[in-house]
């Protein structure tokens, strides 16, 4: 089966740029969300995408309006599904919403629609059963600035058709995705997998005085190589998200370290407004951060 028709559930910050970047490669794209309110949000992010992506893709302005005109706009699932290959799923980060938002769609969607759900943090057998159609389900995860961080993590579940999973990696490259697939569930995929230790490692020998911020990023920098260490990647993640985690960590570990570090970043970064690149300050402070001048490798 090859994907044709495509609906995004939710169209918040990644459900829009999904949606976007879906349209940009030609397909028409079906946007739901749960108000008329919400869809007209939607449509100024819209025109915010249109503008990034000719400043960062050079696209053309008829292009991003071409993109704009394949997008239309729906408050009644049943019609935001109706001859659809694939749905995917970006709506709030909350297990009970997305059961309910499953069971609504299993009893409306056609039988052959494909549902992708771009979950951060829960395993797509969470929602299989609530999907009715477990081997035709998926997880299909991007990255927040999908047109400059192009990744697509599929992940199935255990009852994950072949045929659906080698379907939805297909889908990712037409539309520019660099398709990563996982051969079983991994919570945090491949990528959160790796940086989240990253991050947390480095909070950990700050937090533990074991050296500063500027020489733990130098080390890494230096060492392999990387153009941001982990406390500049921290602030492009942002140090809600940062804080969020580790808080979570915390509470469920009860690790004393963890409450430290947590402790640290609220501390010194959430309670003075220091959130990252977002702000203007978080470890380093914006535009031009320290570890961009050339002196700061030596
Ligand atoms: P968001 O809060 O910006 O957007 C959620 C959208 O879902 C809103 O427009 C909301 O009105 C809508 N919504 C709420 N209930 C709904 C329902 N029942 N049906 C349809 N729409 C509904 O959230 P987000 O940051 O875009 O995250 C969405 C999903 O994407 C989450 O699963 C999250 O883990 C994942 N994700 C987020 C990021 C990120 O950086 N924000 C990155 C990768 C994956």
């Amino acid at each position: 089966m090859t994907i044709q028709t495509v609906t995004v559930a939710g169209s918040g910050v990644l459900g829009a740029q999904i949606a976007f970047q879906t349209a940009v490669h030609q397909f028409q794209v079906h946007v739901y969300d749960i108000s008329d309110a919400v869809l007209e949000k939607a449509k100024a992010t819209f025109q915010q995408l249109a503008a990034d992506y000719q400043r960062d893709l050079h696209l053309e302005k008829a292009d991003t309006d071409a993109a704009l005109g394949r997008i239309r706009y729906f408050t009644d699932l049943a019609a935001a599904v109706k001859n659809i290959d694939l749905l995917i799923e970006a709506i709030p980060e909350n297990p009970a919403i997305k059961t309910a938002f499953y069971q609504q769609l299993a009893a409306v969607a056609d039988p052959h629609t494909i549902f992708a759900t771009n979950s951060s943090t829960m395993l797509p057998s969470q929602f299989a059963a609530a999907t009715g159609r477990p081997d035709r389900f998926v997880a299909l995860h991007f990255a927040n600035e999908i047109w400059k961080h192009n990744t697509a993590e599929i992940m199935g579940h255990p009852g994950t058709d072949k045929a659906t999973f080698d379907t939805v990696v297909a889908f990712a490259k037409s539309i520019g995705m660099v398709a990563l697939p996982l051969h079983k569930e991994q919570p945090g995929y491949i990528v959160n997998s790796l940086l989240v230790p990253l991050l947390d490692a480095a909070t950990s020998l700050l937090v533990k005085g074991v050296a500063d911020v500027e020489t733990i990023d130098k080390t890494w920098m230096v060492a392999t190589g990387a153009p941001l260490g982990p406390f500049g990647i921290l602030d492009v993640v942002g140090l809600t998200t940062a804080y969020n985690i580790t808080n979570m960590a915390a509470e469920k570990t009860k690790d004393p370290e963890k409450i430290k570090a947590a402790a640290y970043l609220k501390s010194n970064f959430i309670d003075k407004g220091k959130l990252g690149t977002a702000t203007g300050e978080g470890f380093y402070q914006y535009p031009n951060p320290a570890y961009q001048r050339p002196e700061f490798l030596q």
